[in-house]
């Protein structure tokens, strides 16, 4: 019987990065943080990090058993569709605990004018079948290219994402990039000054990149916003203390001791 040694931190998101620096004074175990590789240039965790996929559900299975994995924390980000359910399936062919760690989502406030959606494309249809001019697409640089079917002489778009779009099927468009955290006045500057009447955007969820819903709001801006993917059954929290405190108590079961 292999012993338990390792945590895999299936990573991609800010509360990913915070778990990392929590259990990096933790003994006992080792933490690895994987990241799919996706960011030219990401924040890069604290402790031991691996990048780039297993190989699906059968390539993590494979990666538990080898590295002695004894606990998985996914905290991939919300919009990540497929990871969750490759590490639910896997976690469960291989009998290992694994707790999903899922921010809340945004919520409506008074004064919001959201129009919820399933996914990006249903996001580009909105965008085609109204009048809005000066678009604001927040959605990240995967999948930009469903909104050219809304593309048309008399609108602009401002699309802003961490890395570089790649070639762009918007035009006319302009490019800001940028990684949050973003304030609410920069928001409220940056949506002024392009004339912004549509923000378009994911809901994500957590601080880091809510001032510009702050910001529409108070501008009577209209918002898109797509809806999270469906996330597998199981254990989750929604904040880096649950999480390490349902680690906690899963690594006592396992050594009777831990952090
Ligand atoms: P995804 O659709 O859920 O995953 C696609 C494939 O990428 C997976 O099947 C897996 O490949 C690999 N992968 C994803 N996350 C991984 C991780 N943490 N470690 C190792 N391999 C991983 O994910 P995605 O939407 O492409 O996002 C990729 C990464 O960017 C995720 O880690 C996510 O947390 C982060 N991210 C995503 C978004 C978003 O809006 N989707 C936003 C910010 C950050 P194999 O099948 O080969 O194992």
């Amino acid at each position: 019987v292999t012993v338990p040694t390792r945590v895999l931190l299936l990573g991609g998101s800010t509360e990913a990065t915070r778990l990392a620096r929590a259990l990096a004074s933790w003994t006992g175990f080792e933490v690895v943080t994987s990241l799919a590789g996706r960011t030219a240039s990401p924040v890069l965790p604290e402790g031991r990090v691996r990048v780039g996929g297993f190989g699906g559900t059968a390539g993590l299975v494979t990666y538990l058993a080898a590295e002695a994995v004894g606990a998985v924390l996914d905290a991939t980000h919300p919009f990540a569709a497929v990871m969750p359910w490759h590490a639910h399936e896997a976690c469960e062919r291989a009998g290992i605990p694994r707790l999903r760690v899922l921010r809340p989502e945004w919520k409506a406030q008074p004064g919001d004018r959201w129009c919820t959606v399933a996914n990006l494309a249903a996001a580009a249809a909105a965008v085609g079948s109204g009048r809005a001019r000066r678009v604001f697409v927040t959605t990240g640089r995967s999948g930009l290219e469903v909104f050219a079917a809304a593309n048309d002489r008399q609108r602009h778009w401002l699309v802003r994402s961490v890395d570089p779009p790649g070639r762009l099927s918007l035009h006319p468009a302009t490019i800001l990039l940028g990684r949050g955290p973003f304030r609410l006045q920069e928001e409220l500057d940056l949506m002024r000054r392009h004339g912004i009447d549509l923000l378009v955007t994911k809901n994500s969820g957590g601080d880091a990149t809510a001032a510009k819903l702050a910001a529409a709001r108070r501008l009577g801006i209209p918002v898109v916003i797509v809806a999270r993917p469906p996330a597998p059954p199981g254990a989750s929290a929604p904040d880096v203390p649950t999480a390490l405190a349902w680690l906690s108590t899963t690594l006592s079961a396992q050594t009777g001791g831990g952090g």
